[in-house]
């Protein structure tokens, strides 16, 4: 369809609210594969399918909202970072970004590793046969009880966080009679040129331990003492939804200088280096994300050229992408309540859902894109910000974005690249019931995850 095909376009252009992005795309139809997972298409009759399945069929047997998770893109990227980074290096799923058994049996069957941060994730994880070996225990603030359950079970790393936990975790390790393989998170003074909450490598934050003011060198010479600890390498992570490298390149640069240090101190070389995750997704079709390979071949390079400067052996890489392996797999599917028209201002558009199954537009101002997945349209564009039915203004799923001018009640729409931090922040809030993530592959949808039920809510409401 020609841009001509839609005379409301420029008249929208006009009345657009300062600061919105973008002007109505040629073809509301039209599908961006950027942002969509890889087996979603519309079908001749102009209805949207995942995995072969059409959204109406799926809508029928498992409700709105819903997540739907194309597990053979899932795969095909996991297996994508998994060859990138090669054998000489490792790829740790985030398991915050979406934490599911099934997930977990993916993650195994495709050679990745995991990391958790909390007791629930390390119990989903081990649940689900992955073995400890394979698992790293992240978090600024584990409990004895985790760091115990952690050790017990015989994790592969625990990644210390600040000062207390390195004699922390010495103490718990020696009492249970281990050495336990640890690294040390520091913070590098990095700041990721992402928003202000994701960003995580500059020194005023929660997490890590600074470079800065000799604080790191004195946590390894901690760590080094003590009986309990296998110190064996250093850990950086310096944010989320990255698109440039070059963050990662100064702080690889800043991680092999301690490693150095640590070498003309100490005498050890350290075998390994952790990069973190934070490698951004398109949400948008303005979002241009590097693919596994360009990302792995730029962090070996900095890594190896860094060394090489520094007379170190290149230790073994690690990384963590969380959104970038989940992220563009899944889309929420909604049905659409009730539609709002704002004279000169925008079309609100009322789903079945909201804030609760997706709060990073209220969190972090994070932009998403929506479809009409149904049917098609040949209606002129209309500007409309989709939210839910939360009792909260700030409740909003899209904030700006474009639907055909003849959507109702009824009608199917799909927010796609929601596979991670939305079912895994996802909240009761107004007792809304969760939403189930759905898995499809080659024509067969099954549930991974079930929709909360009402039973649900009242058998934790004991008073
Ligand atoms: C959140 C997190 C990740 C994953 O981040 P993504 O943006 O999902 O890739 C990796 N490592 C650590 C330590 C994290 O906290």
């Amino acid at each position: 369809m020609s841009r001509s095909a839609h005379p409301a376009g420029p008249r929208h252009a006009d009345v657009l609210p300062e600061g919105h992005p973008s002007a109505p795309p040629a073809d509301l139809n039209h599908l961006d594969r950027k942002v969509w997972a890889s087996t979603v298409t519309r079908t001749p009759e102009g209805v949207v399918s995942v995995g072969g399945v059409e959204v109406t069929r799926l809508a029928e047997e498992f409700g709105t909202p819903a997540y739907f998770l194309d597990e053979t893109d899932f795969r095909e990227r996991a297996r994508a970072w998994r060859t990138a980074f090669g054998s000489d290096a490792d790829v740790f799923y985030a398991g915050k970004a979406f934490l599911s058994r099934a997930v977990v049996r993916w993650l195994h069957d495709e050679g990745l590793n995991l990391d958790v941060c909390s007791g629930g994730e390390l119990t989903t994880a081990l649940s689900a046969g992955m073995p400890a070996d394979r698992i790293a225990f992240h978090g600024n603030n584990k409990s004895v009880e985790e760091i115990e359950t952690a050790i017990r079970a015989g994790v592969g790393r625990i990644v210390l966080d600040s000062f207390q936990e390195i004699v922390r975790v010495s103490h718990i390790a020696q009492s249970l009679g281990k050495r336990q393989r640890v690294q040390i998170r520091i913070t590098v003074g990095v700041e990721a040129h992402t928003h202000e909450f994701i960003a995580t490598a500059h020194e005023d934050q929660k997490f890590g331990i600074p470079l800065a003011g000799g604080q790191a060198a004195e946590a390894v010479r901690r760590a080094l003492q003590l009986d309990g600890l296998e110190l064996v390498g250093i850990h950086s992570h310096i944010g989320s939804q990255i698109f440039d490298m070059s963050g990662f390149e100064v702080a690889a640069h800043r991680v092999v200088g301690l490693l150095k240090d640590i070498r003309d101190e100490h005498g050890v070389e350290l075998p390994e280096i952790d990069l973190g995750g934070g490698l951004g997704i398109a949400y948008t079709s303005d979002d241009d994300p590097r693919e596994p390979h360009e990302i792995a071949k730029a962090l070996t390079e900095i890594v190896s050229r860094e060394c090489e400067g520094a007379k170190l052996r290149t230790p073994r890489i690690s990384v963590e992408p969380g959104r970038a392996i989940v992220g563009p797999t899944a889309f929420t599917l909604y049905e659409v309540g009730t539609i709002k028209p704002l004279d000169g201002l925008r079309t609100y558009v009322s789903v079945d859902g909201g804030m609760s199954d997706n709060i990073r537009t209220a969190l972090y101002d994070a932009e998403y894109s929506v479809a009409l997945v149904s049917r098609t349209s040949e209606a002129a564009p209309m500007l409309v910000r989709v939210v839910g039915k939360h009792c909260e203004s700030g409740d909003i799923v899209v904030k700006d974005a474009f639907l055909p001018a003849d959507l109702a009640p009824g009608d199917l729409i799909a927010v796609p690249a929601t596979g991670a931090y939305c079912r895994s922040m996802a909240s009761n809030y107004n007792h809304a019931l969760r939403p189930p993530v759905v898995a499809v592959r080659e024509g067969e949808a099954r549930v991974i995850v079930r929709r909360e039920t009402e039973e649900d809510l009242l058998r934790l409401d004991v008073g």
